[in-house]
């Protein structure tokens, strides 16, 4: 089959667009020929390497996919060659306390599909193999790359804002890159519940964008000063939950954001995994500082619920044919994206 492989860290140019074996089922698995591949910033972090995670060469990136079942393994009776699927990209080892008690994250074993696994086996190529678990059916109503845009972001903003913050109707929500991948289901996921975003990015293009979403405040964080503004909007009260997964960058503003015993929630760190905060405040404003890592199978069921009635949408702006995988990570790294980034095979 043909897929996106790099056997070495580097830029874009590590990408190679090759041939490679077609994956073969174990008893338990599905083999999912793919229609639509979504995909997310941990496709660079994996090419670029990470400090402190090994990532298993030669590796196909993609956590997210959409297709149809074409074979499935001895043991698996849920599925059947021709149904229309999609995944959940959390892998976990099934039978620990936390496994079996739907708390995945939590597993010693927990890793995200096509980042923190290989070799070989992200969604960025013509064929799949996942553990059934790890398959769900894909709603009708949804076209291959909608569906393929949705698993990672959607599960990880449901588990920061519903699962960790607990979000209730009313709360001023700050959301950084609410025109990226994460940040656009957590506008959709506060206007669904009643929640009072307040979308920052680095663009009026992008904000108007967020406005549709559902965003009921814009700041531009490039001609304003964050901080100043979420005083405004809050009427000096600060926000009860700030939405982080830019790390270095944002954090000091992050926490002037907040309000006195306000939540903020941190996902990831594009700019940067160091930053510094003032210890007075944290115990003064009697901050929650949570941390929030990807979601559980049950937080994916929840949310595509909201999916399914219409509340959530997919947001895909751009679809790239497979081979393209390096222009659509380059888009990403220039932060010129919109939603999300979808890759078709040819
Ligand atoms: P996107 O590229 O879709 O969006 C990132 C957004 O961050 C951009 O829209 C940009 O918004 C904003 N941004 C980038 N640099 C800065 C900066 N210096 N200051 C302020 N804003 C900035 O990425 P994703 O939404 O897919 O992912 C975001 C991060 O979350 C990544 O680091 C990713 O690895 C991590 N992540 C972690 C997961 C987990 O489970 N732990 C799961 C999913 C993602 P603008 O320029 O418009 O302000």
């Amino acid at each position: 089959m043909k897929a996106v492989v790099f056997e070495e860290h580097g830029g874009v140019d590590a990408l190679q667009y090759k041939d490679v074996a077609e994956p073969k089922v174990g008893p338990n698995d599905v083999l999912i020929k793919v229609r639509a591949a979504g995909c997310n910033y941990n496709d660079i972090w994996a090419r670029r390497g990470l400090p402190g995670m090994k990532v298993l060469l030669p590796h196909i990136s993609g956590s997210d996919a959409a297709g149809e079942v074409v074979e499935v393994g001895s043991e698996v009776s849920d599925f059947k060659p021709g149904d229309e699927v999609m995944v959940y990209p959390g892998l976990s080892c099934r039978t620990c306390e936390f496994c079996a008690n739907g708390r995945d994250t939590f597993c010693r074993q927990y890793k995200i599909w096509g980042f923190q696994t290989g070799p070989l086996d992200g969604a960025h190529g013509e064929f799949v193999r996942l553990p059934a678990f790890n398959v769900i059916p894909k709603p009708k109503g949804l076209g291959w790359e909608e569906a393929a845009s949705l698993p990672l972001v959607l599960l990880t903003a449901w588990r920061m804002l519903v699962g960790r913050a607990r979000i209730q109707a009313g709360d001023f929500v700050l959301v950084w890159g609410a025109a990226g991948g994460l940040g656009t289901m957590a506008v959709q996921i506060c206007r669904t519940v009643g929640a009072r975003a307040i979308a920052v990015a680095g663009s009026d293009e992008k904000l108007e964008f967020c406005r549709k979403l559902g965003a009921e405040h814009l700041i531009n964080r490039k001609t304003q000063d964050v901080a100043e503004e979420v005083r405004k909007i809050t009427n000096r009260r600060g926000v009860d939950i700030v939405f982080e997964h830019v790390g270095n960058a944002t954090w000091p503003q992050s926490v002037a954001s907040l309000k006195w015993g306000g939540t903020l929630v941190i996902c990831g760190a594009t700019s940067g995994f160091e930053a510094v905060t003032d210890l007075r405040f944290l115990w003064n404003k009697q901050m929650n500082l949570l941390g929030s890592h990807m979601g559980n199978k049950t937080d994916l069921l929840e949310a595509m619920r909201w999916v399914e009635s219409g509340q959530i949408k997919p947001v895909v702006s751009q679809v790239f044919p497979l081979r393209e995988a390096g222009r659509a990570q380059t888009l990403m790294e220039d932060g010129e994206v919109m939603g999300k980034l979808v890759l078709v095979p040819d």
